[in-house]
């Protein structure tokens, strides 16, 4: 049984009161263990938050403690991107596909990568995949990491809606942006094909629910970029599990974590 409930963040709220919401919330529901996907980097191997580029009062906030004192269930937590991903490679659209690099864009735009094994690379420091800071035009806009012009800036659907004034839903609906749009979106992917080489290219979040009206030009742009000199594939699709994808992938750790490794 899936039971959902979504709010809209207060962003000068902080994280007490999105405890507070999450107490509310969950006061009525039955469960056994809790997963996390946090909307910004998070260290796993001490399942702490690092921060928050686009809300404040994260920084190294001890979520995962408050929440387990709270509930008194398991509590896993990884940055939503990651836990998006390993939800997609093992339950969705991302079955079979190895390595699958997955990224969801959405308020933000973050990455992950799946390797053959079906765990999530997450790097030294746990900031591997983070796609969405990557430096598509260096004299662009500034971004909320510090930097210019990442692709986060140019494509995600906090910035669109603050550039353009609709929100990313509406601008999916008009073909002559969306044309523009998948020259930014490409460069970013081109990015993460060059470097690994994916069986497949999974797309979560908001705005990947647009559907062909972003696959169709986005897959003809990276095509046009990624020049026939690459043999890479250039498999592009969006997320089978839809906003389901981090709940899954939550799942998909606590099954990592109690199986034992051979
Ligand atoms: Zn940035």
């Amino acid at each position: 049984m899936t039971l959902r409930e979504s709010r809209a963040t207060d962003r000068e709220g902080g994280p007490e009161w999105m405890l507070g919401q999450i107490e509310a919330i969950a006061a009525d529901w039955k469960f056994d263990r809790c997963g996390i996907g946090f909307g910004g980097p998070v260290d796993f191997p001490t399942q702490t938050v690092t921060l928050s580029t686009h809300v404040g009062g994260w920084k190294r906030f001890p979520l995962v403690e408050r929440i387990k004192q709270r509930f008194n269930v398991p509590v896993i937590m990884d940055n939503d991107a990651n836990a998006g991903a390993l939800g997609e490679a093992i339950y969705g659209a991302g079955r079979g596909a190895r390595p699958m690099f997955y990224m969801t864009l959405s308020t933000g735009i973050g990455g992950g990568i799946v390797l053959d094994d079906s765990t999530v690379y997450r790097g030294a420091d746990s900031y591997a995949g983070e796609l969405g800071h990557i430096t598509l035009k260096p004299d662009g806009p500034e971004c909320l990491c510090g930097s210019h012009g990442c692709f986060e800036r140019l494509c995600c659907g906090m910035w669109l809606e603050r550039d353009y004034g609709k929100s990313a839903k509406e601008l999916m609906q008009e073909p002559e942006f969306v044309e523009r749009y998948v020259i930014d979106l490409a460069r970013g992917l081109k990015a993460a094909v060059m470097i690994l080489n994916p069986a497949r290219i999974v797309i979560g979040g908001g705005i990947a629910k647009a559907g062909d009206a972003l696959f169709v030009p986005l897959r003809a742009e990276l095509r046009r970029q990624v020049t026939s000199w690459s043999r890479a594939r250039l498999e592009v699709v969006p997320a089978g599990l839809g906003d389901d994808s981090v709940l899954y992938g939550c799942l998909g750790i606590f099954k990592a974590a109690t199986t034992p490794s051979s």
